[in-house]
């Protein structure tokens, strides 16, 4: 666990653009040649962006583009008149999509979102950080979603040192972490 940002630094500060990738990305390597190609498909990894969506709450329109697959949207943000007169032109004069963000914002909060205490009151306010957990991070969704279940143990000024392997399992055990204030070395293993 970090010492400074419990929950992940990323998710606290992160932009909330939740886009999925579609088939086209899970098969680009493999039709242009280069890198690895995906072990997986985007059918394979639909039902994961679904169960996600709906427990961290992205709203969004659904469009039915095949390069920008719709998902378990809560009601999305409406396009102004200007943004939909441009959407009307692109499509008319170049056949190109001119889409609403998806975003991890609960503009209607589901019962999940709603046990989670959520809402947003849509005053753009974001980027100093939501009091209403408005937006997904794991302070307001997965570190609250996990401490109901009762085994949650956060255990702050924990650095990493390394991973516990056991070799006749053939598999990580555990991690091995130093406390940042007394230096000391602790095995923390799966219970
Ligand atoms: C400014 C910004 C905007 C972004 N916008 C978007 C967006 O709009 N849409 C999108 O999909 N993605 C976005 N991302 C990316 C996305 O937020 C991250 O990819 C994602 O949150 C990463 O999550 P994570 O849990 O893997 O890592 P993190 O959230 O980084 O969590 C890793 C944690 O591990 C801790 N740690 C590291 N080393 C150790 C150690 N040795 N011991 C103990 N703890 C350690 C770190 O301090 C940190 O707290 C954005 C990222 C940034 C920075
Ligand atoms: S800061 Fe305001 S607009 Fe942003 S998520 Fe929170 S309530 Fe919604």
């Amino acid at each position: 666990m970090d010492t400074r940002l419990p929950g992940g630094r990323q998710s606290l500060i992160w932009g909330r653009a939740c886009a999925r990738w579609s088939e086209m990305d899970f098969t680009a390597p493999m039709r242009y040649g280069y890198g690895i190609d995906w072990p997986i498909r985007y059918n394979d990894i639909a039902p994961w962006y679904s169960h996600v969506e709906q427990f961290i709450g992205v709203c969004g329109i659904k469009e039915h583009i095949e390069t920008m697959p719709d998902g378990e949207f809560l009601p999305g943000y409406e396009l102004n008149c200007v943004e939909q007169h441009v959407k009307d032109v692109l499509w008319d004069k170049f056949k190109r999509h001119y889409v609403s963000g998806r975003w991890a914002h609960v503009t209607e909060p589901n019962e999940i979102q709603k046990q989670q205490g959520r809402y947003c009151l849509n005053r753009n306010l974001c980027m100093r950080g939501c009091p209403f957990g408005g937006y997904f991070s794991s302070v307001t969704s997965t570190l609250p979603w996990a401490k109901l279940t009762g085994n949650l143990t956060v255990q702050p000024f924990s650095v990493v040192h390394s991973i516990i392997y056991d070799e006749p399992k053939g598999k990580a055990t555990g991690v091995r972490v130093i406390d940042a204030n007394t230096k000391r070395l602790q095995n923390i293993l799966q219970v």
